[in-house]
């Protein structure tokens, strides 16, 4: 599926309802407010998010005026276009790294939404960007998953601290912090066990690893291919540990785009990285401008 393929063409017909108008009104603008809403219903996007996005869009349509030379519908998708901005963020929500001593990124996820190959893909962006990293493996309950981190660790180039599955998740992180700090390492990535559902135990587990390394940025790892579910597992995370932002996987099989417009806006917390394919060189921050970009094709 190309990504936001579905959403794209949803508004297509919203654009499409104003060929020929020479102007924007009241009555020429309810169809494809509606043909809008409906779109952004099938992305997925949150009903919340989407009543306000049309009120919004809505009164900017009918009171601003045309601007000169401007087809009413191009004008509607530049409306459309800021908004989407607005939505998830305005600006680049940059990485921030700590002032003194090791940058510490804890990373938080269900199982399966990519939360490993974000670790190796996290650990190669920063690398790029000339920092060192250490990766930590903190999910003690599937020793294949501290197998894979070591493994994906040698192929990016990057040091795995280890300690087997008989340590506590928050003792390890404070080992390998200890480890980064006596090589001089820039950023410490520490992975965290995944499960299916959340649950009590992971919560704390969670809580117990922040408690013990303080780190500079808690992100949740969330997949784009969930919707709206994204967006309600920010809340609860942020709710339950405080979160300092998301990662959005899988952005590159969404053709809705629902989790991508609805996780600032629901969560409040914003969208960091994005994950866009299996390879190392898929993640990139995430600019609202090109997403809008793409979502209006
Ligand atoms: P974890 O259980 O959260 O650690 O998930 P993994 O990192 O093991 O990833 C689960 C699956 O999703 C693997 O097959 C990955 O290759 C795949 N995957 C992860 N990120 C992306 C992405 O951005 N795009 C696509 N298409 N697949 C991804």
């Amino acid at each position: 599926a190309e990504m936001f393929g579905q959403l794209t063409s949803g508004l297509e017909s919203a654009w499409n309802k104003l060929k020929g108008e020479e102007t924007l009104t009241k009555e020429n603008i309810v169809e494809p407010m509606r043909e809008i809403r409906r779109a952004l219903l099938e992305a997925d996007v949150s009903l919340p998010v989407v009543r306000r996005f049309v009120q919004a869009v809505t009164d900017q349509a009918v009171g601003v005026g045309l601007i000169p030379g401007v087809k009413p519908d191009q004008q509607l998708v530049k409306i459309v276009h800021d908004e989407l901005v607005n939505l998830m963020g305005k600006e680049v929500s940059e990485l921030v790294f700590a002032k003194s001593g090791p940058t510490i990124i804890l990373l938080a996820g269900l199982q399966g939404v990519g939360k490993t190959t974000v670790c190796a893909k996290l650990a190669f962006y920063l690398k790029k960007l000339d920092k060192s990293c250490m990766l930590v493996a903190g999910d003690i309950y599937r020793p294949a998953a501290i197998d894979q981190l070591s493994i994906l660790g040698e192929q990016v180039g990057v040091p795995v601290y280890t300690a087997g599955t008989d340590v506590k998740p928050a003792d390890i992180a404070k080992q390998g912090l200890q480890e980064a700090k006596r090589q001089n390492v820039d950023v410490v990535i520490v992975d965290t066990a995944g499960r299916l559902q959340i649950d009590k135990a992971m919560m704390d587990e969670l809580k117990e690893v922040k408690r013990a390394i303080n780190p500079t940025e808690v992100l949740l790892v969330v997949d784009a291919m969930t919707g709206q579910e994204a967006a309600a597992l920010v809340t609860t995370f942020n709710l339950e540990i405080g979160i300092t932002g998301a990662i959005l996987t899988k952005l590159d099989g969404d053709s809705r785009g629902g989790a991508a417009l609805s996780v600032k806006e629901v969560a409040g917390k914003p969208i960091k990285l994005v994950g866009r394919g299996e390879r190392l060189e898929d993640l990139e921050p995430f600019y609202p401008d090109r997403m809008a970009g793409r979502i209006l094709g």
